[in-house]
């Protein structure tokens, strides 16, 4: 729930394949400004590279650090294919038996669009599109998928027990090729059984209603401190019964999970700290033993360790993935504080108590104390699982919403991801949906500033704000299908509501009101407009993010009754038009008393009217337009990234030294990754 994605599309510069290619493997030392970002392009897909900026301060102790939970980062990555769809393995080990033994002519027009069709489902850690969910169709045919199969090593293929190639043919096309079967991994669409249309792997045999009322069943609604139902098993109906095949050592994903912990327990003896050991001990005690009370136990601990200069994620984290929201998807991050732009996040952080006390929501919905909040820039030194390639730019844990009000929580930006994605924008997609010369100055000016300052509140002050009503339960359970959405859209609200305050000023982490001016322009621009980019025609609104932006932007359009933003048009085109700022700013603080009351109380029909109403249509006209002025600049919408490689340096048995390389073929790390973390069978 506590995930932030890339705010803005940003525009990028297109590189052909032949110009991607020649990166090569860059060393450590190279500066940030001759670092090569771009890495690969194909269909609606870039793949840049990050540098880890501050590596090299670390010492060895903590490289050595680094490296065991980069081991234990990546150990986990088959966790993430299988939990996104039950053969999702199989077809990743056809695809790389298929890569690394075809016989065939592999110069072949079929044969590229095989390799692009591969790398987009690595990209997405299976074969559903890593954001719009709905599956990747190969463009070769039914037939050419057999030859290729045929043309490869049968040894290399992910064969059952007793299965023949004939059979496995038989088995694995219609997964690839069939659009119609499993076509969609997350459907969020109302009045649907969610589970039954959606070919996520979380569930097996049960239907919703079952689902929910197993849950309205087991949770208390009185315990003031609940564990996260569900997070880390999968539920199945077997011989009638259900039961949770829960991911632990022993249990499901056993492999995986042995391997993380051996890393984990290596990590344990060169910790920095106290408080960072206890954290890493108390994770290999909650992958041991699986009980959720024991993940509670983990969070409260790792949000203690926060003077660390190491810090890592892993676990199972977020529950986009799916639609019920109880399951989460593996992911870790493994990262070093930037200490410099860490100063900008921290004067926020400092000033928690001031952006509640004068927040615009009702002061019933307030919290008297905002504990704990703190607050870092990082530089992220390896992603993996649900975090990669296709990457958060701040995270916010832990999610559990009883830790954070009693014990706080971690909130941080990725510096380096930032940048690189920085690097490789452009601005003639900005200016293509901007109506003033003022509006596209002031977004060459300050847009990325704009964009962090975003994220940072967003992240510290947006997810940390509010309180829900004693006994009112989780937004999860009150707000379902909605909660996410609302929940991006009120840490969204808080983040524009202050980013016009004068407050920032006096703290000194904006230099000019423009700056907030700029990133309203950006807000309106993206949730009217260049989003609609990202869809296809006669599609609807369906992920969290881009339906709190649309809500957040029409609902501020419709109440500013023309006074505050205008519809304009200009040789044909549409634009939207920021005339008063500091109205809006008002709006923005009204919109965000009411989704906050909507949480705090959990209105569930007043927070399904303000996402179906505002956050879900498109309008086809208008849909229309942007995608013909999009396609001008022939950009790539989703980014993500190839992993910096660490390397040990062994003497005598012994880790002295890790070094870093910065790997630039894609598809080179994805097998690579196959080979040395392929821990899971074909089924688990
Ligand atoms: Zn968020």
């Amino acid at each position: 729930m506590k995930k932030l994605i890339l705010t803005l599309l940003t525009a990028s510069i297109l590189v052909g394949a032949a110009q991607a290619q020649t990166a090569g493997n860059k060393p450590a030392t190279e500066k940030q400004e001759n670092f090569e970002h771009l890495a690969d392009r194909f269909a609606d897909l870039q793949v840049l590279r990050y540098k880890i900026d501050g590596f090299e301060t670390l010492n060895p102790k903590q490289k050595e650090l680094c490296y065991y939970l980069y081991q234990a980062a990546l150990s986990g990555r088959d966790m993430i294919w299988d939990q996104n769809y039950k053969h999702n393995l199989r077809v990743r080990k056809t695809l790389e038996a298929i890569i690394s033994s075809y016989k065939g002519d592999k110069k072949s027009d079929q044969y590229q669009l095989f390799l692009t069709y591969a790398k987009r489902v690595f990209f997405s850690n299976g074969i559903h599109h890593h954001y719009s969910s709905k599956k990747i169709i190969p463009n070769f045919n039914e037939q050419f998928l057999s030859t290729l199969i045929y043309g490869s090593n049968a040894k290399l293929l992910p064969l059952q027990p007793g299965e023949n190639v004939k059979d496995f043919v038989g088995f694995i096309t219609p997964v690839i090729c069939d659009p119609n079967k499993d076509a969609k991994k997350i459907n969020l669409a109302a009045n649907e059984d969610l589970l039954q249309t959606s070919a996520m792997n979380f569930y097996e045999g049960l239907s919703q209603a079952e689902v929910e009322a197993y849950y309205e069943k087991k949770i208390d609604k009185k315990d003031p401190t609940p564990i996260s139902y569900g997070l880390n098993s999968k539920l199945v109906k077997e011989n009638g019964e259900i039961k949770e095949k829960v991911w632990k050592v022993g249990g499901m994903y056993n492999n995986s999970i042995v391997k993380i912990v051996s890393w984990l327990e290596k990590a344990v003896t060169v910790a920095e700290n106290e408080n960072q050991k206890d954290a890493l001990k108390k994770l290999i005690t909650f992958y041991k033993t699986g009980s959720l009370k024991d993940f509670d136990t983990y969070n409260i601990a790792w949000v203690k360790d926060i003077d660390s200069r190491v810090d890592v994620v892993n676990g199972f984290i977020e529950v986009y993935g799916d639609p019920l929201g109880y399951r989460a998807s593996y992911e870790s991050v493994v990262s070093i504080k930037d200490m410099e732009a860490s100063q900008r996040i921290e004067a926020i952080g400092n000033e928690a108590q001031y952006f509640e006390d004068n927040s615009p929501i009702l002061p019933e919905h307030k919290k008297k104390e905002v504990t704990g909040i703190s607050a870092k820039v990082i530089t992220a030194v390896v992603e993996a699982g649900d975090a990669a390639p296709s990457t958060p730019i701040g995270i916010n844990l832990p999610n559990a919403n009883w830790i954070r009000k009693n014990h706080g929580s971690k909130s941080v930006q990725l510096s380096n991801i930032v940048s690189a994605y920085d690097a490789v924008g452009g601005s003639s997609l900005t200016k293509e949906f901007c109506f003033t010369d003022d509006e596209i100055q002031r977004a060459y000016l300050h847009s990325s500033l704009a964009g962090k300052l975003h994220t940072d509140m967003h992240e510290v002050i947006g997810h940390a704000s509010g309180q829900i009503l004693p006994g009112v339960g989780t937004p999860k359970e009150t707000l379902k299908n909605y909660a996410s959405a609302l929940e991006e859209a009120r840490a969204d609200l808080v983040a524009l509501y202050y980013m016009m305050d004068p407050k920032l000023l006096e703290i000194g982490v904006m230099p000019d009101l423009e700056v907030g001016m700029a990133e309203y322009d950006a807000y309106i621009r993206n949730g009217m407009l260049v989003q609609l980019s990202r869809l296809e025609l006669g599609e609807q609104l369906e992920e969290a993010h881009m339906r709190n932006r649309a809500m957040i932007a029409r609902w501020a359009f419709e109440r500013s009754k023309g006074q505050a933003i205008v519809r304009e048009t200009k040789y044909g085109k549409t634009y939207f038009h920021i005339t008063d700022y500091k109205l809006l700013r008002e709006i923005f603080g009204e919109l965000l008393r009411e989704v906050q009351r909507v949480i705090s109380t959990g209105d569930y029909k007043a927070g399904q009217m303000l996402i179906e109403e505002y956050g879900v249509k498109v309008d086809l006209e208008l849909h229309k337009e942007v995608i013909q002025r999009y396609r001008q600049f022939n950009l790539a919408p989703y980014k993500g990234f190839i992993q910096p490689k660490l390397i040990p340096v062994l003497k005598n048995n012994k880790l002295v030294d890790v070094q870093v390389t910065y790997p630039s073929d894609f598809l080179e790390q994805m097998l690579e990754y196959g080979k040395d973390y392929g821990y899971l069978p074909n089924y688990n």
